[in-house]
């Protein structure tokens, strides 16, 4: 066969196979790009696990109409423009292909609208060779997006989709992580019509344990120790569990590095070596923890999912990590049970 150049439309179902694995991956994009146009409410509504509908309305700043057909183009973003502004990224996408690859494997509604425009504008896509129209629509301020029939033209994706159950599941687990790294935005999320949960938005440190406590349970933050730890450009903050507080597995481990959930070596190491003394080897440390860095110093296009980062001096943030919570653990003024030292 001769070298071609692959049609639009199978070149960004291709890279919807590294993106797109899943309902929740879908979610996981649209409410990270709701976050990144600024938006105060979030509302995401999931039918049958998602294989039908996914919808996320939000009161961000819009897309402009002329730009409406540009936003589902791959390699189109409105987030960086150079080489300079991908190594100082500080928002949560950049790649320009969530909508692109989305698209190209459901049936695609957007709705927008601007504070400059009197009315909002609606561009469909299906599927097709990425052939898009564009209506006059009645919407606020903000974007709502509507994935309908994930999969419909990728009947071997849509097959390794599991139970609605298993799906909403994992959409759950989606928002919560999202949910506890930004607290000041209020998230709702229902499943075939009904509100499953509902995340107010915290204004003040008692709001914001309460909807640690909603996520990670009560005892978590009965039993957490609070990390607020600084060396010049690093901060960490949040909490971990006091030792005795143990999981049998490690299903309370939510890491941050500048507002973005990561699943990383270096601190999942640092945390592990802290409680070193603490932990048996199938017992692991329950914590939400937030690192702040200047992003010159961390390399976040690693993977498509954005699941990983690279640190340039990963000794140094892995020593800091390690500090921070040795010294919580250390100092706690807590009351520990007695006698429990192993
Ligand atoms: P990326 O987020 O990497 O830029 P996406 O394909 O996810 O790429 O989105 C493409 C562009 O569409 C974004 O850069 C942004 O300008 C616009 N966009 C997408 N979703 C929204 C939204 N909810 N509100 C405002 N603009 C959006
Ligand atoms: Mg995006």
């Amino acid at each position: 066969m001769a070298i071609q150049i692959l049609p639009p439309q199978l070149a960004n179902q291709i890279a919807a196979g590294e993106v797109v694995e899943r309902p929740a991956s879908v979610v996981k994009e649209l409410v990270e790009n709701s976050l990144d146009a600024g938006a105060t409410r979030i509302q995401i509504d999931i039918e049958q696990g998602g294989a039908s509908l996914i919808r996320v309305r939000d009161n961000g700043f819009g897309i402009p109409k002329t730009e409406l057909a540009l936003a589902l183009a791959r390699h189109a973003t409105s987030k960086i423009l150079c080489l300079e502004d991908l190594e100082a990224i500080l928002s949560l996408g950049f790649r320009g292909e969530a909508l692109a690859s989305i698209s190209s494997v459901s049936r695609f509604t957007l709705t927008s609208r601007t504070a400059e425009q009197s009315e909002a504008w609606q561009v469909y896509a299906q599927g097709r060779d990425m052939e898009t129209t564009i209506q006059p629509a009645s919407h606020p301020v903000g974007t709502t997006v509507e994935v309908a029939n994930l999969f419909f033209n990728t009947p071997a994706r849509r097959k390794f989709l599991r139970t609605d159950k298993t799906e909403f599941a994992h959409i759950d687990e989606v928002i919560r992580r999202i949910a506890l790294a930004k607290p000041h935005v209020t998230f709702s999320l229902s499943h075939n019509n009904k509100l499953i949960r509902q995340y107010k938005n915290a204004n003040n440190a008692e709001q914001q344990l309460k909807r640690i406590a909603a996520i990670c349970g009560n005892d978590f933050i009965q039993n957490a120790l609070h990390i607020d730890w600084k060396h010049e450009e690093l901060y960490l903050s949040g909490w971990v569990a006091l030792p005795q507080f143990t999981r049998p597995q490690n299903d309370l481990a939510y890491s941050y590095v500048n507002g973005r959930m990561v699943r990383d070596k270096v601190i999942t190491h640092a945390i592990r070596q802290a409680y070193n003394e603490y932990l048996h080897t199938e017992q692991y440390p329950a914590f939400v923890l937030f690192l702040e860095l200047n992003p010159n110093d961390v390399d976040v296009n690693v993977h498509p999912t954005k699941h990983e980062v690279r640190f340039h001096q990963s000794r140094l943030i892995h020593d800091f990590i390690y500090q921070g919570i040795v010294n919580a653990l250390q100092t706690d003024d807590l009351p520990l049970e007695p006698s429990h030292s192993s």
